[in-house]
């Protein structure tokens, strides 16, 4: 009856990359997938009429300064080598993210030495003991005019809640410069797969059988009667069929739109800071390849929005209540001893890619 050593839930990159080790080590795997393609949130696609490759769930950049994760990915494909800068536009104007001595110069329309922005902006800050929250990490960062100009708004958009509410080590992802640097990540290893992301899953899943369309809560009890054990990377409350109470997900919502023009923004990400605007950014994908020829003259853009929908969580909000929830959930998953939680999902983190797979690369020493 056991007819496999390993059924994975999930055929994003926790999944993909465990499946990947298992089968070298000789393991029988299957992996089900409830959505109609590989890749999970990174799945990528090129665009039909032009040779745009799209990133279906938003730009995705890899940054690690893991080497051991850099040449595990590049065992599978080449990467380009794409180093990843963000703009903000905040009422009609752009700056560069994130906030560095240019940001700063233009928002105040001055002309500060690196030497003087550290006292500039201490005399902005205010000093808080112990932020207990994003609002207050943020104003004890970087000071309240520039928390209401390129963090308010953003912040409430993208989370759907009062930057109060949010733990304050979301915004500490973000690093703040005294130099004009604006690279968005520090990481010494950066890129975007030359041939898309969804060639990197290709070529993991090489030999594997993968069942999309196949929703594992349809026939929870006779998947775990076809293995061994079970790696399962969806929402961890759902497994447990919400018995301690639901966590809190954020969901997104993004519209692809074709445009025939050469070039609609100019960059591959544009954060919109306002409130008003109800579209966090607009990404256009062409800008992540410029080793590619494009021959076409159209460009894609594609809006993101912030969404509720439970059914597609993709980022845990993590607040106090939800830590401790969590930790409830834990607890009861360490008690399944055939089945392995992890990814975004099922640990209930705010994992980048480097770290789910840094960790996946893990899943074969459990065996
Ligand atoms: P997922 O990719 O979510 O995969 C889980 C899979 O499980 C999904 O395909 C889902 O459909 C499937 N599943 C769930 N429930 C079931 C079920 N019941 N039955 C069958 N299948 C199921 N990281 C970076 O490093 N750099 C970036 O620039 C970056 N940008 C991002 C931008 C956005 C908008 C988002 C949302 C994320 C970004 N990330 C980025 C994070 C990155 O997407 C994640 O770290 C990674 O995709 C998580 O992989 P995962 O396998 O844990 O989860
Ligand atoms: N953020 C912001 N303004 C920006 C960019 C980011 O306020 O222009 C905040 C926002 O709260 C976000 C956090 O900084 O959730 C971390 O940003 P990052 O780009 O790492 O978020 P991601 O899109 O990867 O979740």
């Amino acid at each position: 009856m056991r007819k496999y050593d390993y059924i994975i839930v999930g055929c994003g990159l926790y999944g993909t990359v465990s499946a990947e080790r298992l089968k070298s080590k000789g393991k029988k795997v299957l992996v089900i997938e409830r959505r109609d393609h590989i890749g999970g949130n990174c799945f990528s696609y090129e665009h039909p009429g032009t040779n745009i490759e799209v990133h279906k769930y938003g730009t995705h950049i890899f940054h690690t300064d893991n080497k051991k994760v850099w040449d595990y990915v590049n065992s599978f494909v080449e990467f380009n080598r794409y180093r990843h800068r963000v703009l903000t536009t905040y009422k009609g104007k752009v700056y560069t993210m994130p906030i560095n001595l240019g940001t700063i110069n233009a928002f105040y329309g001055l002309d500060l030495k690196p030497s003087e922005v550290g006292d500039f902006i201490a005399s902005k800050r205010e000093n808080i003991k112990d932020p207990r929250n994003l609002e207050e990490k943020a104003i004890s960062l970087i000071g309240k005019d520039l928390y209401e100009a390129f963090i308010k708004g953003y912040t409430m958009k993208q989370w759907n809640c009062d930057p109060k509410e949010l733990p304050a080590e979301i915004i500490t992802r973000l690093p703040v410069r005294r130099s004009y640097n604006d690279s968005y990540f520090n990481d010494y290893y950066q890129g975007i797969p030359k041939a898309g992301y969804t060639a990197i899953f290709r070529k993991m899943l090489n030999g594997i059988p993968v069942e999309l369309n196949t929703d594992f809560f349809d026939d929870k009890e006779g998947w775990l009667k076809r293995c061994n054990k079970l790696i399962y990377t969806g929402p961890i409350d759902k497994y447990f069929g919400y018995s301690l109470g639901r966590l809190k997900w954020r969901s997104l919502k993004f519209e692809t739109e074709n445009l025939n023009i050469d070039d609609f923004q100019g960059t591959s990400v544009m954060n919109y800071a306002d409130s008003e605007i109800a579209y966090t950014r607009i990404h256009e994908p062409k800008h992540l390849h410029l080793e590619k020829e494009h021959t076409s003259t159209a460009t894609v853009i594609v809006r993101e929005y912030p969404h509720i929908d439970d059914n597609e969580p993709y980022y845990p909000v993590n607040s106090e209540s939800d830590k401790v929830l969590g930790v409830e959930y834990n607890k009861l998953a360490a008690k399944e001893k055939r089945v392995i939680f992890g990814g975004r999902l099922a640990e209930y983190k705010y994992y980048d890619m480097d770290e789910i797979i840094e960790s996946a690369l893990k899943t074969e020493n459990n065996d």
